[in-house]
């Protein structure tokens, strides 16, 4: 069943309505009408079987049939904060990162970046690329854009557990940094900072250290910044129990 966020001022005990682009992708691209059903999710956790009935106008109405929570949401709050990348990179980590399970992102402007200068134009885009991976990945919330914010700003603004992946550390790895967090703590939170293609400069990483942030590796390979942020979440999740499998599973 093809599935959609929709505000929660279009949603009441009984029905919903749809109206705008939507309703016309659903009239129009899906040719869905009376009878058919659909999922739709109000952004807070909540997720309804609902049977199309009349369209009036623009218009679509829909009978609400059952209610449950979104399965998709993680308990863990990952906030993921990438450096700005270059080409349609950026993109790819929004997209992936939310497939994964990851629940804000903060685009950061570092030394070594590249990319940077055009970036209000694309938060739009952005926005959208979040949306339809939440609602092809089933996700119950939407993650969160930020917005881009300098490094040693974000630094200042990290919550929970702060982790650092940084390739010249060789030793300590996502788990054991995880330890001082107890593992049955129900919402979890840690932010995870992602370097640009260049890396973070010797001095990004010593006052990241001086506000909390633990570097940790990622092994002995070098990925590409792209691939970082998506693999740090998804140990994180592992670690939590939340990959199917993990210690808690
Ligand atoms: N320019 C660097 C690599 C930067 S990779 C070099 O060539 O040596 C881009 C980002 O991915 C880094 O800032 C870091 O956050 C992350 N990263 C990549 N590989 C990693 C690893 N093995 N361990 C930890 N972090 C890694």
């Amino acid at each position: 069943m093809h599935r959609f966020f929709l505000p929660q001022n279009c949603i009441t005990q009984s029905s919903v309505v749809v109206a705008g682009k939507l309703a016309h992708r659903l009239r129009n691209v899906l040719r869905l009408g009376t009878g058919d059903r659909i999922i739709i999710l109000d952004n807070s956790g909540w997720e309804y079987e609902v049977e199309l009935r009349a369209m009036s106008g623009g218009k679509l109405e829909g009978a609400i049939i059952s209610r449950a929570p979104a399965a998709g949401e993680p308990q863990t709050r990952i906030t993921l904060y990438q450096a700005l990348l270059k080409g349609s990179n950026f993109e790819l980590v929004l997209q992936k990162c939310t497939e994964i399970g990851v629940t804000g992102f903060v685009p950061m402007v570092c030394e070594r970046c590249v990319a940077g200068e055009t970036v209000g134009n694309r938060l739009g885009r952005w926005q959208s690329i979040i949306l339809e991976a939440a609602q092809q990945s089933r996700r119950g919330k939407l993650p969160v854009l930020h917005n881009v914010v300098q490094f040693r700003e974000a630094c200042e603004s990290a919550t929970g557990v702060s982790l650092l992946p940084w390739e010249e550390e060789k030793v300590r790895g996502i788990g054991a940094a995880l330890e001082g967090l107890p593992k049955t703590e129900n919402t979890p939170e840690v932010s995870i900072f992602v370097g640009p293609e260049g890396g973070f400069s010797p001095h990004e990483v010593d006052f990241a250290r001086s506000c909390g942030i633990e570097p940790v590796s990622l092994g002995s390979r070098i990925l590409r910044a792209e691939t970082a942020g998506l693999v740090a979440a998804a140990v994180t999740l592992y670690e939590f129990g939340e990959m199917g499998g993990g210690s808690q599973a």
